[in-house]
This record gives C-alpha cells, sequence and structure tokens, in this order.
C-alpha cells in the first residue's frame, strides 16, 4: 500500500544554527509517532543538508530531501547543485517543479522532465509538484494544466521509474496565501490524478502512488484534509517552520 508523507519545504528561510535546533525538536517530537507506512521528509535549504542527513540517519522513517536540482548530472554551471550532490549527503527526496520555481526561475515542464531524470538517476525520489494558478482554476482549465503536467513532467517514464515518484498538488492560489483548497476541492483533484496514472500505468501503479496536498496546509485543517480517500499526506511550506505546528500535522495520521 502506499505510503502516507508529511514533507516540509523550508525554502529560503532560517540561518544554520535555527535549522539544526529545527530539525532536532522535529526528529524529538515525533518519535513514536511514526509507523511503518509513514514517512517524515524535511527539505531545508541545501546548505544545511548534510548536517540534517546525520541527525536524520539516527531516526527510521525521518528523512532529508533537497528544494531543487540542476537538470545535468554535472558540469560547468557555477553556484548549481547535482542530484548525485544532493543523495551523497543522505537525502532521499528532491522537491522539482514547486510553483516558486516555475513562476520565478522559469521552468517549464519539459525542463522539469530532464530533472526527473537526473534525479531518478542519481538515486532520489522526485517529489513532483503539480498545480494550477487562480486564473487558470477560474477558467476552467485546471484539469488540462493539471494533465499537460503530468504529461510532459513525469509520464514519458516507465512504471519502474514512476514508482519511486512522489506527487504534490498544489494549487498556486494556495500557497503561502492561508487560502486552502476545501478538502473536496482538493480531493476532486487528487482523484483526477489518481484516473491520470491509472490510465497511462495501471490500476496497481495507481493505488500504489503518494499524492500530496500542498497549500496552506496546517494543524488545524489537515484532519479533514488527510482524511480524503486520495490524499495522503501533505507538503508543508509555513507550518514547517514551527515543530509544533508541523509536528501536530505529523500526528494527524494517527489521531
Ligand atoms: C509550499 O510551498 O509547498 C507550501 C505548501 O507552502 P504553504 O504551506 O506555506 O502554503
Amino acid at each position: 500500500m502506499r505510503k502516507k508523507i508529511v514533507a516540509g519545504n523550508w525554502k529560503m528561510n532560517m540561518e544554520y544554527t535555527a535549522g539544526v535546533s529545527l530539525f532536532s525538536e522535529v526528529i524529538n517530537m515525533v518519535r513514536d509517532e511514526v509507523r511503518g507506512d509513514q514517512e517524515v521528509v524535511v527539505c531545508p535549504p541545501s546548505i544545511f543538508l548534510h548536517s540534517l542527513g546525520v541527525l536524520a540517519a539516527q531516526q527510521q522513517n525521518v528523512n532529508i530531501g533537497g528544494q531543487n536540482c540542476h537538470q545535468k548530472e554535472s558540469g560547468a554551471y557555477t553556484g548549481e547543485i547535482s542530484a548525485a550532490m544532493i543523495k551523497s549527503v543522505a537525502a532521499e527526496y528532491v522537491i522539482l517543479g514547486h510553483s516558486e520555481r516555475r513562476q520565478y526561475f522559469g521552468e517549464t515542464n519539459e525542463l522539469l522532465a530532464e530533472k526527473t531524470n537526473v534525479s531518478l538517476k542519481a538515486g532520489l525520489k522526485p517529489i513532483f509538484c503539480i498545480g494550477e494558478t487562480l486564473e487558470e482554476r477560474n477558467s476552467g482549465a485546471h484539469f488540462d494544466i493539471i494533465s499537460a503536467q503530468l504529461a510532459e513532467g513525469v509520464f514519458h517514464l516507465d512504471a519502474e521509474s514512476f514508482a519511486n515518484v512522489v506527487l504534490a498538488y498544489e494549487p498556486v492560489w494556495a500557497i503561502g496565501t492561508g487560502v486552502t483548497a476545501s478538502p473536496e476541492q482538493a480531493q476532486e483533484i487528487h482523484a483526477f490524478i489518481r484516473k491520470q496514472i491509472e490510465e497511462r500505468y495501471g490500476d496497481a501503479v495507481a493505488a500504489n502512488t503518494t499524492i500530496l496536498y500542498g497549500g496552506s496546509c496546517n494543524p488545524k485543517n489537515a484532519p479533514e484534509l488527510f482524511a480524503q480517500a486520495d490524499i495522503d499526506g501533505g507538503l508543508i511550506g509555513g507550518a514547517s517552520l514551527k515543530s509544533r505546528d508541523f509536528t501536530d500535522i505529523v500526528k494527524v495520521f494517527n489521531s
């Protein structure tokens, strides 16, 4: 059966000492809370990954991930970080296609397909983000947008590779805005995503794919969201910066 995951995306927040303290707190607070089919993932700024990786190694079912990687395996790309580098500091995951990367750094589905390939080759599991803008939702284009993001970003993979991909539905209008998709709105899209996976890869793969919800998720709204049939956890931005809020979201699985 598919994994339940709560993943924190710290974005470009915090400095080193505060980051190590926050992660240590999270590890301590979830110690007895994470069951075998559940996983907690923290994606800090890449410069903290090595230190957090050492801490994560002490706790089963707590892992770390990068927030991005370059699309090439290595080379003359000053300032960039490769998937293999992220993997080499004990990370298991990498977020790809976050809407901030799509919006501010011009990342396209085509580029993200390349990033997906290098990540999988390096042994990282992509947390591949998809989702529509408010304009796209209001014009009724959201299903087409999500179909295209899947088709162009990850559906070129064979079933064996796709099994290592986690999807995150993040409506852009809900990210960092305090506006959350209603459980019904989120479930509608998650069911649609699972159907698309089923059409591409079949029932078994669709049933085993973890699909996270992201967008102003917090300890108050997480219970209703995570209770939906096709929502397997969350990708958490703002609330992942507070150990209590983040771990309260993790605990939702067992409440
Ligand atoms: C995110 O950036 O992935 C996110 C979901 O942010 P927030 O929880 O702050 O809306």
